[in-house]
C-alpha cells in the first residue's frame, strides 16, 4: 500500500563508524549489518488507535538507525506491515459500529500523516494483512498438508488451525523455539498475557498458537483453497508480509518490548517452518512508555495521540528531542515536562547556530570532531542520550555551524538552522 513522502536529507558531512545495536537473543551488541545493503522489518500498526506516544517511540528509534545506514552509505530496505486484519481492530469497528475496513484506513492515513509529520523515513514496503491473504492462506495450507499444523474443533461450523510447536521445531532447526524469552518468564503466561490461548481444548500443546481462524458471526472471512473460510492469525501475517519483500532472513526485525515473545519469536519459527529461514538475524526491542507509572496502553485508555500535538503546531523537532531523550531500551514514564525540557534545549541548540553561523574554524576540525563523536555515540547502540549531551556542549561555545547542522539534520532530521540564516 501507499506509504508517505520520503524527507529531505542533508549529506552527511563525516564517515559513520560501523553501527552496532543490541541483540535480544544473545543480550550484547552486533553489527546491524554486515554487507553494503540494510533490511528491516518493523512490526506496524494495528489501525484503531493510531498513533500514540509508544507508536511514536518506536518508528523513531528506527527512523534513526535507517538514518545512520544511509548516512553509512547503505542501500535500505523496509519492510513494515499494517496488522489490519486482527481481533482489536475488528472489535473496535464492532463496538463503534464502524466498518472495519473505513476504520483501518482512517487510522493509517493518520498515521502517514504523524509519520510525515514526525520526519519519519517511510518504509520502501508497506504492506497490509489484507493485501497477502492468498499468500497468508497459502503458507497457512503447506503446514497444514505437511503435518506441521492441525485443525482445532471451535464452537463454529469449521474448526480453526493450529500450528504445532513441537513439530515444527523439529522441522525447522533454523530457529530455536523460545530463544526470545526473556530470562526467567514463564512461556505460557507471557504466551497468554499477548492473546495467547494456552487452555484451549483440542490444542495438542499450550503454546501451539492460531494459524488461522474459521469464520465468526459479524467477521471478516476468505473462502482460500485448502482451509476453511476464515482470516489469519497475527503471528503467520508478519512472517509472510516479510518473506514476501525482502530474502530471509532480514539484518534486524524492531518492535515494542512487548512484541518479543510471543509475536517475534513465533514469527521466525513460523518463517523457519515456512520458508526454512528465521525472520530476522537480529532483534531488537524498544522500552514501553508509562504514563503516571501506568503502562501506557489502548486498554488502559491512558495513551498521548501525536495528531494532537500535530493540531496544536508543536514543532515536531521537540517531540523527537523528547521521545528520545532516554535511552530506547529503557523503560521510561512520560511527563508533560519532559517536552518542555526538550523544546528549550532545541531553542537552545538553534539560538547556538544561529549566533555561531560565521564562526568557521575549519583548521582545527572542531565542527567535524563534534559531529564525529554525535554520529559515533548514535552508532553505539543509538546511544540519544550521549549524543544530546555532546550538542548540549558544543551549544556552549558553538563553532563550524554548517559542518555541526548538517550532521545533526542527516542523521536525526532535526534542522538547526533555516536556510534563509546561513
Ligand atoms: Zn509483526
Amino acid at each position: 500500500m501507499e506509504s508517505w513522502p520520503v524527507p529531505g536529507i542533508r549529506p552527511m558531512p563525516v564517515l559513520v563508524p560501523p553501527v552496532m545495536i543490541s541483540d535480544s537473543l544473545t543480550g550484547g551488541l552486533t553489527h546491524a549489518s554486515e554487507s553494503a545493503t540494510f533490511s528491516l522489518y518493523v512490526c506496524g500498526i494495528t489501525p484503531y488507535d493510531a498513533t500514540h506516544l509508544g507508536h511514536a517511540s518506536t518508528y523513531l528509534t528506527y527512523d534513526l538507525l535507517i538514518r545512520l545506514m544511509h548516512a553509512s552509505g547503505r542501500t535500505v530496505r523496509y519492510t513494515q506491515n499494517v496488522t489490519d486484519v486482527d481481533d482489536p481492530l475488528l472489535e473496535r469497528a464492532v463496538a463503534t459500529g464502524q466498518n472495519w475496513q473505513e476504520l483501518a484506513r482512517e487510522q493509517t492515513d493518520l498515521f502517514r500523516a504523524d509519520m510525515q509529520y514526525l520526519s519519519v523515513f517511510p518504509p520502501t514496503d508497506y504492506v497490509a494483512v489484507s493485501e497477502r491473504i492468498l499468500e497468508i492462506s497459502a503458507a497457512v495450507a503447506g503446514l497444514l498438508s505437511c503435518g506441521l499444523a492441525y485443525p482445532v474443533p471451535s464452537d463454529h461450523a469449521e474448526p480453526d488451525i493450529y500450528l504445532d510447536v513441537r513439530a515444527a521445531s523439529g522441522a525447522a532447526p533454523s530457529w530455536s523455539f523460545g530463544a526470545l524469552l526473556p530470562a526467567g518468564a514463564s512461556a505460557e503466561h507471557t504466551f497468554d498475557e499477548h492473546g495467547g490461548d494456552s487452555r484451549r481444548v483440542g490444542k495438542r500443546h499450550p503454546l501451539d498458537s492460531l494459524l488461522w481462524r474459521s469464520q465468526r458471526p459479524g467477521e471478516p472471512s476468505w473462502d482460500v483453497a485448502g482451509l476453511p473460510s476464515g482470516r489469519p492469525g497475527w503471528h503467520v501475517e508478519c512472517a509472510v508480509i516479510a518473506a514476501g519483500a525482502q530474502q530471509l532472513p532480514y539484518d534486524v526485525q524492531g518492535g515494542g518490548s512487548d512484541l518479543r515473545y510471543p509475536h517475534h519469536d513465533y514469527s521466525s519459527q513460523h518463517a523457519a517452518a515456512i520458508y526454512g529461514r528465521p525472520l530476522a538475524r537480529v532483534f531488537s526491542h524498544v522500552g514501553l512508555v508509562s504514563l503516571g507509572g501506568e503502562k501506557m496502553s489502548k486498554s488502559l485508555g491512558n495513551l498521548v495521540f501525536i495528531r494532537d500535538w500535530r493540531i496544536r503546531g508543536v514543532d515536531p523537532a521537540a517531540i523527537r528531542l523528547a521521545v528520545l531523550s532516554h535511552h530506547y531500551r529503557d523503560e521510561w514514564d512520560w511527563h508533560d515536562a519532559i517536552l518542555g525540557t526538550a523544546s528549550v534545549r532545541l531553542r537552545r541548540w538553534r539560538d547556538a547556530a544561529l549566533a555561531g553561523r560565521h564562526k568557521v574554524t575549519s583548521g582545527s576540525g572542531v565542527g567535524r570532531a563534534v559531529a564525529q563523536d554525535f554520529a559515533a555515540a548514535l552508532a553505539n547502540d543509538l546511544d540519544t542520550v550521549t549524543a544530546w549531551s555532546i550538542l548540549d556542549d558544543w551549544a556552549a561555545a558553538p563553532t563550524d555551524v554548517l559542518v555541526v547542522a548538517d550532521a545533526v539534520s542527516a542523521l536525526t532530521g532535526v534542522t538547526l538552522l533555516d536556510a534563509g540564516a546561513s
